[in-house]
């Protein structure tokens, strides 16, 4: 048996054949001499084959799929099967073509890039369409290498997914009947898979080094709380994988209000990014939207939403949720959210840069026309919306937001603490606004000076450490101070990947955060731990971890006093 160790970070115990993502296509290289007997018509013929395969494969693929994955492979499918790309890609394996004759690979992807160009000068619908054109360039040039098509593998029987890390373009195909487990050797506790595999469901370790060099088809036990996966795993590994699939069914209802021991209320919330996400969380009980992510709409846009396009998104969310609070953040473009009609991807350090609520210094008007949509949403639904701005480092830019709110007629304006000077200030950032929430990912990320992407920095990156949870603090009492001095209560939400983590949200709330938001999915394993406690319980937690020497050994001496964690095999 052979064991590689990583970061769990969405727990499960499963066992299954491992399939590994394919690299990424590499550009086929340019001025590459071409045998005298490779013909012209046997290249071309190459290129249709090719392309006809690819279209056959995706054709197939959308059958069985369903939802946005069955969506993103039909128009895959159909941009595969235009005859502009084969043609223009074929004329430039001519010895006449300017520059003069290119391999059946490099021609294709030059044709690909024209296209994707012409397409992008288009702007709108067409300029969306870029993103098709270059996977479909990415598999042909697989096929005419004979190499495995680029994207998530397609398989008959549900497998576990390895890869160096995934990033959101990836996982839009990602069918969760399929994949029942996620493990990368990079990435880190507060990456996208991490986060897609809480919102999905599936058990997944980031930061585990060898894994994506995991044989195809190897079988592999995986234990997602522990953070290891062991290849080819013996009986009692085996039972374990049975025992959680059992228990896992019992876990899998929240009864929609959180109670703790004592009958304090913790109102448990959810993060979404979307209409469908809100249906898919009210339905799983939660008591409202902690964290509605805007940016998560147009992810794919070039340019920016309309108010009537933004109005619809934002009004499918509030639907879903009438007479709950719904907390709206507006667009956090930027880092590992890029928006092109927002950020600038030539910025040398883009998680420092202009991201989040910054980026209304460089595009006025942006944020303004978002909180005219959000009002206007508001006023046609009867979701509770409260607003909150991402990455807000000062009181200056707090009392900036809210009047920006006030101004759109948004009554309950809120900041994120996400930058540690926020939380270093909550209690003068607080009187400017109604509310904060703590983003714990980037908290983490700008407490400990490292990337949240970077799995060789995942132990730093660990919203564990006893730093960030200082700041936690501070940003509690900051707001208990601010309400005492307003008379008016500001409350201190997370919703940060930390609120997900059943022993973590034991220890936020001692530390005296009011609401925690996650994926749906984690609604009732945190809810079944917080009902095991008390509040004087949580804060003789809370005290451990603050006094803990590391990230491990807060977790570790937080864990060992709720041993419910091991039974259910959180
Ligand atoms: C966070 O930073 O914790 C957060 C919730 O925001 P995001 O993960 O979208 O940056
Ligand atoms: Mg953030």
């Amino acid at each position: 048996m052979q064991t590689f160790s990583g970061v769990g970070v969405a727990p499960g115990r499963v066992l299954g054949p491992v399939r590994q993502m394919p690299k990424p296509v590499q550009e086929p290289r340019g001025n590459v001499n071409i045998p005298a007997d490779v013909t012209v018509e046997s290249q071309g013929q190459r290129i249709k084959d090719a392309a006809k395969a690819v279209q056959a494969e995706l054709r197939a693929r959308a059958a069985t799929a369903s939802g946005e994955g069955k969506e993103v492979l039909e128009a895959t499918a159909m941009m595969a099967a235009d005859p502009m790309l084969v043609k223009s890609a074929i004329r430039l394996l001519s010895p006449a073509a300017p520059g003069g004759a290119r391999t059946a690979e490099r021609a294709v992807w030059e044709a690909a890039a024209t296209v994707a160009e012409s397409l992008k000068a288009l702007g709108g619908y067409m300029a969306e369409r870029v993103a098709d054109v270059l996977d479909v360039r990415a598999r042909i040039v697989s096929e005419l290498r004979g190499l495995p098509a680029p994207g998530i593998p397609a398989s008959d029987v549900p497998f576990i997914l390895a890869a160096e890390d995934l990033a959101p373009a990836d996982t839009a195909t990602l069918d969760p009947a399929k994949v029942i487990a996620l493990i990368t050797s990079s990435g880190g506790p507060q990456s996208h898979t991490a986060i897609l595999a809480r919102a999905l469901g599936l058990p997944a370790i980031v930061a585990a080094p060898g894994v994506d060099g995991i044989a195809d088809g190897m079988e592999v036990y995986l234990d997602g709380a522990a953070g290891t996966v062991t290849v080819d795993p013996g009986e009692d590994l085996r039972l374990a994988a049975k025992a959680w699939a059992n228990q896992a069914s019992t876990l899998a209802a929240f009864s929609g209000s959180n109670v703790m021991a004592d009958g304090f209320r913790v109102p448990l919330l959810a993060n979404v990014g979307t209409g469908a996400d809100a249906v898919k969380a009210a339905e799983a009980g939660a008591e409202g939207v902690g964290l509605l992510r805007t940016e998560f709409c147009f992810l794919d846009r070039d340019d920016e939403p309309t108010v009537e396009e933004q109005i619809a998104a934002y009004g499918a969310v509030f639907a879903a949720f009438p007479g709950k609070k719904v907390v709206v953040r507006t667009l956090d473009a930027g880092a590992d959210k890029p928006l092109p009609f927002l950020t600038n991807a030539d910025e040398p350090n883009p998680a420092l840069g202009v991201r989040g609520y910054r980026t209304d210094l460089t595009s006025p008007g942006v944020l303004e026309r978002q909180l005219e949509a959000i009002a206007a949403a508001e006023a046609v639904n009867q979701a509770e919306v409260w607003v909150m701005a991402p990455m807000i480092s000062t009181a200056d830019e707090a009392a900036h937001f809210a009047s920006l709110c006030a101004a759109a007629g948004l009554r309950t304006p809120g900041v994120m603490v996400e930058v540690p000077s926020a939380a270093l200030t909550a209690a003068t950032v607080l009187r400017e606004v109604s509310f904060a929430s703590l983003g714990t990912n980037d908290l983490t990320q700008y407490a400990m000076a490292a990337d949240r992407q970077l799995g060789p920095l995942a132990t730093l990156n660990d919203p564990w450490q006893p730093a960030v949870l200082q700041l936690v603090k501070l940003t509690a009492d900051g707001a208990a101070a601010a309400s005492a001095a307003s008379g008016t209560a500001k409350p201190v939400g997370v919703c940060g990947e930390a609120a997900a983590d059943p022993a973590l949200a034991v220890v936020l709330v001692g530390l005296g955060v009011a609401t925690l938001s996650m994926s749906a999915r984690a609604l009732a394993a945190v809810s079944t731990v917080l009902a095991t406690v008390t509040m004087a319980q949580a804060q003789q937690l809370a005290a451990v971890a603050l006094a803990a020497s590391s990230a491990s050994a807060a977790r570790q001496a937080v864990r060992a006093q709720l041993p419910i964690l091991d039974e259910l095999g959180l």
